[in-house]
């Protein structure tokens, strides 16, 4: 299921001049309805139901379904962000509610160096089928996976 804007929820985030469902989604694909203040998703075949604008929403106005590896098939899933984590509440269908709390990054934004510790990528490195850091984190010894 694509995410949904429930519009008695939604206020339009009127204090922003961009909506934060428009900002965080990866795809482009929530949109303002000028007229009614409320957002809606103008392509629910192309979510890929990634839970960005679910988690940014501050009215928890939208949803999507639950991944089945965290919430049984039927039950309802809202997060609610806080500054160090995220409370998550998992309705079920017999109507029993569940909560759990899921820590979030603390690092300051750009702080992480992605790349450190390992070497100076190359071009000629496109054209080989092992990945960036293999084989050395495979951590096995296959003498036919030699870069
Ligand atoms: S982030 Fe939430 S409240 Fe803001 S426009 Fe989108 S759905 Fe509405
Ligand atoms: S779930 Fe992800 S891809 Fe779908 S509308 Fe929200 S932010 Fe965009």
């Amino acid at each position: 299921m694509p995410s949904y804007v429930n519009p008695e929820k939604c206020d339009g985030c009127k204090a922003l001049d961009k909506t934060a469902c428009q900002y965080i989604c990866p795809n482009d694909l929530m949109v303002l309805d000028k007229k009614t203040e409320k957002a809606y998703n103008r392509e629910p075949e192309m979510c890929w139901e990634c839970y960005n604008c679910v988690k940014i929403c501050p009215q928890q106005a939208i949803e999507v379904r639950g991944y089945a590896d965290f919430v049984p098939l039927g039950a309802s899933v809202t997060p609610l962000r806080g500054s160090d984590s995220i409370m998550w509440t998992v309705k079920f269908r017999n109507g029993k509610i569940k909560r759990f709390k899921f820590p979030i990054r603390t690092t300051p934004e750009g702080s992480i160096q992605a790349h450190e510790g390992f070497p100076e990528a190359k071009v000629e490195d496109l054209d080989n089928e092992l990945l960036f850091s293999e084989p050395e984190t495979l951590g096995v010894d296959f003498p036919t996976l030699k870069k």
